[in-house]
């Protein structure tokens, strides 16, 4: 009997409602975005389905327009101005 499992990772990121007052400049984007909070967690898959997550969640930023998320250091640091 054969058995063929297909497992891996997949980052998923989770967007809260809660948008930031700043209108920031997307890096991925580049243009002047509004940011969403974000939760980004890595999960284990199996047949690409997320299983189990792996580790703890990184808070940050998601882009509203693109959902690219950007690390706090990212934006606490000025890679990120404001518009
Ligand atoms: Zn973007």
């Amino acid at each position: 009997m054969m058995l063929f499992v297909i497992a891996g990772t997949r980052e998923i990121i989770r967007a809260g409602g809660t948008h930031s007052s700043q209108v920031r400049h997307c890096p991925q984007c580049g243009q002047p975005m509004r940011f969403r909070d974000a939760t980004r967690r890595t999960y284990l898959t199996l047949f690409f389905i997320p299983i189990l997550p792996l580790g703890a969640g990184r808070d940050g930023l998601a882009c509203d327009g693109c959902n690219t998320w950007i690390a706090p250091e990212a934006y606490r640091l000025g890679g990120m101005e404001t518009v």
